[in-house]
Parts: C-alpha cells; structure tokens; sequence
C-alpha cells in the first residue's frame, strides 16, 4: 500500500497549504490580490506535489497533481495555466515517454476545462461537488489503466484505491471546503448590508423626526410673518423664533452627520474651553424646557488635539442625553480640569441613572432606553470619536440618583499662530 501512503502524504499537504491560503484570503480586500493569491495557491500545490512525488520507474513519477489542476481549473477557470505549469514542471525530471503521455494528457484537461469552467460555476454548490468527484474519477481512469498496463507486478488494489478513491475524494473535500467558505462570504457581506441598510433606515427615521419638528414650526412662523398687518415688534419676535427653530433642525443634523464619518479628518490642537461653553450655549434652550440648570466648573486651560466639530458632537450627544435624563429637572454640571499629562471633561447629571448592565450596553449601535424618541445612535458616535481622539470615557451611575461621564485626553501643546492661521 506504498501508493496510498504516499498519497494521503500528498494530500494532507495540499490541505494544509489550502487551510493557510483560505486563512490568507479572508484578510485581502480587493478582488485583484484574491485572484493573485489563489493562482499562486494553485501554482505552489502543484508544486508541492511534483516535490513530494512517487518515484514508481525512471520515467513514472505518481502524485495527486491532476487535484489543484482540477480544482483550480474549474473553479477559476486556471485549466491552462495550471496545465501549463504540470507539463513544465515534469520536464523537469527528464523528457521522456512518460512526460509525453502526460504532457498530452493535461493538454486535453486544459482545453477541457477551459470549456467547461464558466458553465461549471453556474451549478448549484451540491451539483458543482458531486461534478468535480465525477470529472476527477473520470480522468483517474485513464492514469490507473496505463499503469496497470506497464507495470503488471504493481499490487492493483493499491493503484485503485489510490486512484479511484483518493484522488476523487481529495478533490471532493477541497471542492466542499471552498463552498462552505463561498457560502460564510457570502453570508457576512449579506449581514453587513442588512446592517447597513438597517442603519441608513434608522437614521432616516430619526433625522426627519427629529427636524420635522422645528421645521412646522418654522412653516408656521413664515405664515405668520406673511401676515403684512403685524407690527413691528412682533415681526422681529417671529423672526427670533424662527431663527431658533432653524437653529434647532441644524443641530439635529449636526447630532447625526458624524456617523456617516466617523473617522477623524482633521488634527488639530484647540483649547477645549470655548468649544465647551459653545455647546453649553446651544444646549440652553433645552435644558430650560426640561427645567434644568447648568452648572459650569470650567478650567480655561486644556488643549487637546483632534477636530473640534467632532468634540463638539460628542459633547453634544452627551449632555443631551443628560437633559432628557432628567425630564422633571435637575442640575447638569459641566466641568473640567487639566493635569500635567491629561484634560478631564466631567458631565454630571441628577437624572434617572442607569444599572450596571444598562452601562456596559452604553455605545453599542441602536442600544435606546427611549422607544421611539431615541435612535442608539448619539453614544456610539461619541464612542467613536473619543477612540480616534485616543481618548477615555469612564462611565458612573447610579439609579435614580444621576449620571457621571469622565471623558480624558491627553493634553496637547497650544497650536502655533502660524498653524492657526490656517484655519
Ligand atoms: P438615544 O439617546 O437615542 O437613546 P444614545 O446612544 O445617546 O441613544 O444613548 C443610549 C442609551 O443610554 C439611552 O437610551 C439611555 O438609556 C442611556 N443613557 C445615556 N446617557 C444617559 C444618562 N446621562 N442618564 C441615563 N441614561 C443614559
Ligand atoms: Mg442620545
């Protein structure tokens, strides 16, 4: 049973070269290096196999190099090129008969499968298995005959079990083990669409809930100033109002454009006081219609590196969700303090607290307590961005008594006038 042996030999090595090449694929991205990889799989098991070949005569060498030829010829249409390469590489061990035969023999499998391979990857996954066991069993024939013929003192069973059984069943298990691979792509790019599609759809509703709002009562303010009869004084009043509520839409957009880009772009030192109290500004009306009182502790040094629109988001979905933490009202204390290595931003609430397992949940996508009014969406974003701005956020709660978020940077040198200039 030397045959068999040195078969199986051949065969737990073309499956460990397989295993790495897969494990390889999964890291690319583009379809171009896939391809180059692959070929390159294909190239250095046929390879190995003409390494690791069985020596059977002077002019007999045996080995399972017809699997990636198989395989790689009508999977990706490599018949060929791989053929090509088998005829080339025997040459290697002399131009003799038993070169000619096969050199003949690969040239009819080449064009065979250059025919065959695109109706070949039309099949359903079952039938394309089932048809490359077939093909392999098939073309096992005419190698296991030939060899009978010459040598007649080979034990038979031998040459038929390892070309009748081994070889189809090789190619069997390899053509199985790249449809279940094909099937686990395919299915991860259908997860990642669905959850694409799922977060457009969710951000849509959010966003034109959120606007729809402040833009009726913009509709209704611009009806009124239509009015030519009003006067002055209740014009310029409408206008204030209709100033705020556009204001009010802006900043919902503004709440939500970070997580289409949540990459930081620009890297920039700031100091981190007035970006603080210009979100404290902004947020004012807000928190007046929840009853609640801000309260500033704010140190006028601290500058860290990274975009300010983007801090200025987060500290947005923040202390939003601070405000709607305390719908009956509260005190919302915003304050900072620097070290000599960090800046600490702590934004500290009086409202409904959390549990422990809702704070572990905190920054995971769509993770609301606040049915239809709360997208999940605002501390994600957050969690992103404190992690692009290398950055810490330390979460403490307690239910019914309030909220802490500790965020902390490193502290950045001021930028330079010339950089500012820039700006
Ligand atoms: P959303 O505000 O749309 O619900 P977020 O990602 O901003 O989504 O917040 C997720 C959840 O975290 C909220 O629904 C809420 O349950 C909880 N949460 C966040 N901040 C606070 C806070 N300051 N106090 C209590 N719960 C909070
Ligand atoms: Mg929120």
């Amino acid at each position: 049973m030397e045959l068999t042996v040195h078969f199986f030999f051949n065969l737990s090595l073309i499956m460990i070269l397989l295993f790495f090449g897969v494990l390889w694929l999964e890291k690319l991205k583009s379809l171009r290096s896939i391809q180059i990889t692959a070929v390159i799989v294909f190239v250095e098991s046929l390879v190995i196999c003409l390494i690791f070949t069985y020596p059977l005569h002077d002019s007999l060498f045996l080995d399972l190099r017809l699997i990636p030829i198989i395989i790689g010829g009508l999977y990706m249409g490599l018949g060929p090129l791989l053929a090509a390469i088998a005829i080339v590489l025997r040459a290697f061990y002399g131009i003799d008969s038993g070169f000619l035969f096969h050199a003949f023999f690969y040239l009819i499998i080449a064009l065979l499968f250059f025919e065959l391979s695109p109706r070949f990857l039309k099949k359903s996954s079952k039938k394309r298995i089932l048809l490359s066991v077939l093909i392999t069993f098939l073309l096992s024939l005419p190698e296991a005959i030939t060899l009978l013929l010459i040598d007649i003192s080979y034990p038979t069973l031998d040459v038929w079990i390892a070309y009748a059984i081994i070889q189809p069943l090789g190619v069997g298990m390899i053509a199985y083990f790249i449809e279940e691979i094909d099937k686990n792509i395919l299915l991860r790019q259908h997860v990642i669409k669905t959850k694409r599609l799922e977060a457009v759809e969710q951000m849509g509703a959010a966003i034109s809930h959120e606007i729809r709002n402040p833009l009726t009562a913009a509709i209704g303010f611009v009806q009124l100033l239509q009015d030519h009869t009003i006067s002055e004084e209740k014009r310029s009043q409408y206008l204030a109002i209709l100033k705020s509520e556009l204001h009010s839409a802006e900043r919902v957009i503004q709440d939500y454009l970070t997580f289409s880009k949540p990459q930081i772009h620009t890297q920039q030192s700031f100091n981190i006081y007035d970006e603080i109290k210009h979100v404290i500004h902004l947020l004012k009306p807000s928190a007046n219609r929840n009853s609640v009182q801000i309260v500033e502790e704010l140190s006028k040094h601290g500058t860290i590196k990274g975009d300010p629109q983007k801090f200025h988001q987060c500290l947005v979905n923040i202390m939003k969700n601070a405000i709607e933490a305390m719908p009956n009202g509260g005190i919302l204390k915003v304050s900072t303090e620097t070290t000599t290595a960090d800046v600490i931003i702590r934004i500290q609430d009086t409202g409904s607290g959390m549990t422990q397992e809702q704070i572990e949940r905190l920054g995971e996508p769509y993770y609301s307590t606040k049915g239809d009014k709360g997208t999940g969406l605002g501390l994600m974003v957050v969690y992103s961005i404190v992690k692009a701005m290398k950055g810490t956020i330390i979460v403490e709660s307690e239910l019914g008594v309030g909220t802490t978020f500790k965020l902390i940077f490193r502290m950045s040198p001021p930028t330079s006038k010339l950089e500012k200039g820039f700006r």
